[in-house]
């Protein structure tokens, strides 16, 4: 949907104009993975598949909240009132919008109530962050209609906040920068410690490459429970070797850091991948600034293994399509996102791309795995006022 339908259908729904209209992108990792809870380097770019949301003030005290997207039960205009938004009070996709307003509210800023009509072509529930697209749509609007004055990072930390506490999601910060800062033709190199920022240009169509995204159409059902479990595991192992977080691990005392965990073999492994796994991001940054870029491909792979087999949060259709994918001539692959299902990404060459499609999609097949969602990805524009 675009943002002439999505206009139309808040003049449809509240019987007046919007004051504007705004747009937020999902977001793919190029690498960078469970490095956010932990200070550490991530590098994700922005999709052209966005968030649009119509937007108008009130001054009532009220929230009415609309998605074109969302039918049955939680569908239809759901009105709240801003004295009653509290945080894990509400199950439904509202939880994200009405999550940034009582942010907002909670961080002092003026908000006195609003209607939203919103429609989303970022794909849910497939590691693309559709959650973040919705709450930084909303998050900006508001920013511009009641002149907030806020920055692009403050809003991404509002909205990491609405996610955190008021869904409940014990999420990073990783997805709202990205959908809030990243531009058009870059990645996005963001240092999670302090949200300092390089925009790393990023066009592998000038280079003769694309990046395939494979949506695998699962979500296994104990994937937020081993996020948990995860998260937990890095603060117990950077507890352990006396570090606020395990970005303080530098690289090179890797081994020695790894010897005083001893026989904890958790830890040894969450610990080695965060620490690798930072690593892996100022290697492909390094590569992407010296014009390498196909040699991203194998810190791609190694990325890939490392969740595999360190983090352990892979699962066994992702492993195919990063499998059939090398195997069919990928120049690098991996899973990308909270893992478990999801999606992955594959680096190729563009005359490489049919087959590649073709061998993943008859793998799929051949499994008895529902049929993937393949799409190229190009770098996109991050958050920002459509009309
Ligand atoms: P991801 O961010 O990886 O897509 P999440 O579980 O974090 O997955 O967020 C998905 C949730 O976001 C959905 O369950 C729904 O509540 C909400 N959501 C996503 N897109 C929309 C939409 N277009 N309309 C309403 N809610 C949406
Ligand atoms: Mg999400």
């Amino acid at each position: 949907m675009g943002a002439v339908q999505v206009r139309d259908g808040f003049v449809e729904l509240y019987g007046s104009a919007p004051e504007g209209v705004w747009s937020a992108p999902g977001r793919v990792n190029l690498i960078g993975e469970h490095t956010d809870y932990n200070d550490g380097f991530v590098m994700p770019f922005a999709l052209p598949h966005t968030a649009i949301a119509a937007v108008s003030r009130r001054t009532d005290g009220v929230l009415r909240l609309h998605s074109a997207d969302v039918e049955g039960d939680a569908g239809g205009v759901v009105e709240l009132r801003l004295d009653d938004l509290a945080p894990e009070s509400d199950r439904n996709w509202t939880a994200y919008p009405a999550g940034v307003v009582w942010a907002l509210r909670e961080a002092g800023h003026p908000v006195t109530g609003a209607d939203v009509h919103l429609s989303s072509t970022v794909p849910s529930g497939a590691g693309l962050s559709s959650s973040a697209a919705l709450e930084v749509v909303v998050a900006l609007a508001l920013n511009d209609l009641f002149e907030l004055g806020l920055q692009r990072w403050q809003l991404a930390r509002l909205c990491q906040r609405a996610e955190n506490v008021y869904v409940g999601a014990p999420t990073g910060i990783m997805d709202q920068t990205a959908s809030a800062c990243c531009e058009e033709g870059h990645a996005l190199f963001l240092d999670t410690r302090d949200l300092s920022q390089k925009q790393i240009p990023f066009d592998l169509a000038a280079e003769g490459m694309r990046l395939l995204v494979v949506d695998t159409r699962v979500k296994h059902a104990h994937s937020d429970g081993e996020y948990g479990k995860r998260r937990a595991g890095c603060e117990r192992g950077a507890a352990l070797l006396g570090v606020d977080a395990l970005r303080d691990v530098p690289y090179a005392e890797l081994d020695a850091a790894l010897a005083r965990l001893g026989d904890d073999e958790e830890a040894v492994r969450l610990v080695r991948h965060v620490v690798t796994e930072d690593e892996r991001v100022e290697k492909v940054v390094a590569l992407l600034e010296a014009g390498e870029t196909r040699a991203i491909g194998p810190v791609l792979i190694a990325g890939h293994a490392s969740l595999r087999d360190d983090f352990r949060i892979s699962c066994p259709e992702l492993d195919l399509v990063v499998d059939t994918a090398l195997a069919s001539g990928a120049l690098g692959a991996r899973m990308t996102g909270g893992g478990f299902g999801g999606s992955a990404i594959v680096l190729a060459e563009a005359a490489d791309v049919d087959t590649i499609t073709k061998a993943v999609e008859e793998a799929f097949a051949s499994g008895g795995h529902t049929a993937p969602r393949v799409f190229e990805a190009v770098p996109a524009a991050g958050a920002r006022r459509l009309s």
